[in-house]
């Protein structure tokens, strides 16, 4: 008998050689054993330009609803591709709509494997980055100052009063900028991180820089201890997981001594810059999953690789391809996994597990994709390169 659950996930089908796994992972991983109930969004992109772009705002709106979502990866459009699939305009991306929607922090963490071994020995735990995606450099007034030059930031409130505070005076060429964030953009990013921790019951830590940034970063400090202390101390310590604050420095350097296993807030430029370093630090960007988690406590799933143009072509002109889909099945299980935890449905957490030691363990046994079989590391596994529906099938066959 299939596993079964009650309200349905939202599924988003994506494009190019992800779409083409999409379907083989539930083909030969799910449908053999859960009788999936989803409520289908087609985000490829023929279907985001037949709708207008209509068919992406409902899939975020039905995660709002409905809470779980997994979503495929999918081409964010430029003007090659408007040429390509002649579309209408130039959408845009699908991730940032369904960001913009929920509201949400985006949460990556490395598929740690044995046999693909992380460039920092220490780390036998996977690190996750909570990226704050609003605001700081990624939105601000870039200003070149052609020669001598007095620079004040002026603010004008609401009422009509003008507050004027002095940057410098310059005394020949030079750079400015003026950025910002809101209280309301940290309060969700701090509530997407303690909801975040709890789930994974995993410490959370941020770091920031409020020994020089005092009234910017430490309003970051500030808002994390204040919505800690009020509504998750009691959780963290009942789930026996910490929560702390320290500078920056000090938490890259404890990140590195560290067998890993934390999940790390950053701000927005921090995990920008970090989470690429995570990414390779452990492997690879095709074992990297990602969950956006919105503070009022909606998932979605997806693989943090794009739609893998390249091998897409190799397949459509009728070549083999070895394409990794481990972050795609990642994806489905955390999904899956969430729908069960939050149903009390141990047959579909269980199932979630053993779909997920299903994958490594054919891994670990020396099937693989190519990307992986190329820094595999083992004295007594010899790696096997498979193509991507072999190495679904292998999968399968140890499920
Ligand atoms: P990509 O799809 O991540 O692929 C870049 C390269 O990384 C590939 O050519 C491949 O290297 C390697 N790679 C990535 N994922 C892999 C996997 N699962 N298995 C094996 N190798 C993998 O990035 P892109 O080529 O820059 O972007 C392609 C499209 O994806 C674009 O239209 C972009 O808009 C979209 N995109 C979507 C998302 C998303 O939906 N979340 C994210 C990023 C990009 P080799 O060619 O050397 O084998
Ligand atoms: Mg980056």
């Amino acid at each position: 008998m299939k596993i079964t659950y009650e309200k349905p996930i939202v599924e988003m089908q994506g494009d190019e050689m992800t779409r083409i796994l999409w379907d083989w992972i539930k083909q030969y991983l799910i449908e053999p054993y859960v009788e999936l109930k989803t409520e289908f969004y087609d985000l490829g992109l023929v279907h985001r330009d037949e709708t207008d772009d209509a068919v992406t705002r409902e899939a975020g709106e039905a995660i709002k609803r409905l809470g779980v979502g997994v979503k495929c990866a999918t081409i964010t459009p430029n003007d090659q591709r408007k040429v390509e699939y002649n579309l209408k305009r130039l959408y845009p991306s699908p991730n940032g709509t369904i960001r913009a929607i929920l509201d949400g922090t985006v949460f990556r963490t490395p598929i740690l494997v044995k046999g693909i071994v992380p460039y920092v020995p220490g780390w036998t735990k996977p690190i996750t980055i909570a990226r704050h995606a609003y605001g700081d450099v990624y939105k601000a007034t870039d200003v070149r100052i052609d020669g001598p030059a007095k620079a004040e930031l002026k603010v004008t409130t609401s009422s009509g009063e003008v507050k004027t505070y002095p940057v410098h005076d310059f005394d020949g060429p030079g750079v400015l900028q003026g950025m910002h964030n809101t209280d309301r953009s940290i309060t969700a990013f701090a509530r997407s991180c303690f909801n975040y921790a709890l789930s994974v019951k995993r410490d959370l830590w941020l770091g920031t820089k409020d020994t020089i940034s005092k009234i910017y970063d430490g309003r970051f400090k500030a808002i994390f201890a204040d919505i800690y202390e009020k509504d998750y101390k009691a959780a963290f310590e009942k789930a026996g997981i910490n929560y702390e604050y320290t500078l920056i420095d000090d938490c890259v350097a404890r990140v590195m001594r560290s067998s890993g296993g934390m999940v790390w807030a950053c701000k927005n430029y921090d995990g920008d810059v970090m989470s690429d370093m995570l990414a390779t630090a452990f492997g690879s960007l095709a074992m990297m999953s990602s969950v956006l988690v919105s503070p009022d406590g909606n998932y979605e799933y997806e693989a943090a690789h794009g739609t893998v143009t390249r091998h897409y072509y190799k397949y459509r002109a009728g070549e083999p391809t070895s394409t990794n889909p481990v972050a795609t099945i990642f994806a489905w299980s955390g999904a899956l996994g969430k729908r069960g935890e939050l149903e009390n449905n141990k047959a579909l957490v269980d199932f979630a597990a053993r779909l997920e030691k299903a994958t490594l363990s054919t891994i670990e046994s020396g099937y693989m994709t190519g990307d992986l079989a190329a820094i595999f590391v083992s004295d007594t596994v010899k790696p096997v390169k498979l193509e991507s529906e072999a190495f679904l099938k292998a999968i399968a066959d140890r499920l």
